[in-house]
């Protein structure tokens, strides 16, 4: 497959004020240096723990934050240093699907107009035509008409992440992050989100970026998988190679922190288990980032910051254990 998106060297780093009389920065490297590509009609998994950048990453990755640097690649383009009348095009090729249904809707909206919105935004149709999409878009995700003149709080959350899912395909876009789309849902309504999401995605083209906080969530729905950490990727590969034959520390550990036996993870994995607290993105270890919790890390980790390579097939690693 062609490569829609690919991004190169990406930072995203966020400076605060903290001097009272001079100006002293705090730096947060949200996103430091991270670098994938995402073929068409894919789904890449994003997976690591609650703070590692991930959402830093697919929030920059759509330009809703400035990057700090690096590249981001759109079919080729770089988008990363365009302005907002440069941006538009992109703006209706790219959606993104939030994670709290309940936060990202409008409450003072009805339905039919929050999914109207982006169609306006990007002066698409127009008054009848306008009022068949929505109704068309509706029925696409599961809801129908009479939902159309209704308000967000008078529906449930699986169908909320409907209602957010409707509005992001009103564009017609090629490429959707979803930002854990399904964290904040039952679990008997998950499975529903994601089946809907891979059926959108055969039937339109989609390419996705499932962004996701546990290994389990986006075992499924991926093609391949990236492990973030701290600000940085340290494992991507096929979701199937990525659960049989993991080889970051890492990835092993979050491995074995599923609680749910499955066959497909490698059984050596299991026993790792995670140790400590994520370090703040504030003041992160020198070298490798996960030298504090790694029970492998030597005197190279602390000086060395490892670069992700490719080990063979598209699985890629960044770990010092590799050279060995
Ligand atoms: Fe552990 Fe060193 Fe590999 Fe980092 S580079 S994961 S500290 S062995
Ligand atoms: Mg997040």
């Amino acid at each position: 497959n062609e490569i829609l998106v690919e991004v190169k060297n990406l930072k995203k780093h966020f400076f605060k004020n903290k001097g009272i009389i001079k100006k002293h920065y705090e730096i947060t490297k949200a996103v430091d240096d991270v670098s994938f590509y995402i073929k068409k009609g894919e789904t890449l998994g994003l997976v690591g723990e609650s703070g590692c950048g991930k959402s830093t990453t697919g929030r920059t990755v759509l330009r809703l934050y400035e990057p700090t640097a690096g590249q981001i690649l759109y079919n080729g383009v770089d988008i990363a240093g365009m302005n907002r009348e440069q941006l538009m095009p992109y703006r209706k090729k790219m959606q993104m699907i939030f994670q709290d249904p309940y936060a990202s809707l409008n409450a003072r909206m009805t339905v039919a107009d929050i999914i109207g919105e982006p169609m306006d935004i990007h002066n698409l149709a127009h008054g009848h035509e306008r009022q068949e999409k929505i109704f068309e878009l509706l029925d696409t995700v599961g809801l129908n008409k009479d939902h159309a003149a209704r308000y967000p709080h008078e529906f449930s959350g699986g169908q909320r992440q409907r209602i957010g899912i409707a509005r992001s395909l009103a564009v017609d876009p090629e490429f959707i992050i979803c930002d854990e789309p399904i964290s904040a849902l039952d679990v008997s309504i998950q499975a529903q989100v994601v089946n809907m999401l891979e059926d959108l995605q055969e039937q339109r083209g989609l390419t996705y970026l499932f962004i996701a906080h546990d290994l389990s969530m986006v075992k499924h729905i991926s093609d391949r998988v990236g492990v973030m950490y701290l600000g940085s990727l340290v494992e991507v590969a096929s979701s199937k190679e990525l659960y049989r034959n993991p080889v970051h520390p890492y990835t092993q550990a979050l491995l074995s922190s599923i609680p749910i036996p499955d066959p497909d993870i490698a059984e050596a994995s299991r026993r790792i288990v995670l140790e400590g607290d994520v370090p703040s993105p504030v003041n992160p270890p020198s070298g490798c980032k996960f030298r504090t919790r790694c029970k492998y890390a030597t005197e190279r980790c602390k000086e060395e910051d490892p670069i992700l390579r490719d080990i063979g097939g598209e699985h890629f690693v960044a770990c010092h254990l590799l050279d060995k």
